[in-house]
Formats: structure tokens, sequence, C-alpha cells
């Protein structure tokens, strides 16, 4: 399970910000998926939620704006 609904209802990651593997699998699950700005990209790998224009960066995680 890679997903909670936090108390603003939004889903919210549950790797935090440092599971790149987990944050990567989330992305090729995901067929929403659309690329940041380059300097908005934070992870090495092309397709994660990390580097995705619908997350949004909480203090623990980031939530996903789209699903
Ligand atoms: S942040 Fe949301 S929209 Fe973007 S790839 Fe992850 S799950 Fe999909």
């Amino acid at each position: 399970m890679l997903w909670k609904t936090n108390k603003n209802g939004n889903k919210e990651f549950l790797g935090g910000q440092e599971s790149r593997h987990l944050a990567e699998r989330a992305a090729l699950e995901c067929d929403m998926f659309v690329a940041d700005d380059e300097d908005e990209c934070v992870s090495d790998e092309p397709r994660s939620c990390y580097n995705c224009r619908y997350r949004r960066w909480t203090a623990t995680a980031f939530e996903c704006l789209k699903t």
C-alpha cells in the first residue's frame, strides 16, 4: 500500500520523501504522470511521483493532486 487519505482528504504518499523506488513504482502504475519543470525534478528516475507536476510536497511526503 503506497497511499493514505490525509486529514485534508487528499491522497498522500506513505513512502516519505526518500523512497525513490516506491515513488518510481507509483508513477509507473499511474497514467496521469506529467513531468514537472526540470528545476522541480528531484529524482534521477525520470518517471517518478517525485518528478510529477501533480505532487505537492508536505512536511513529510507529498500529496497527489490528480488521482
Ligand atoms: S503524483 Fe499523482 S498523478 Fe503524478 S504520477 Fe504520482 S500518482 Fe500519478
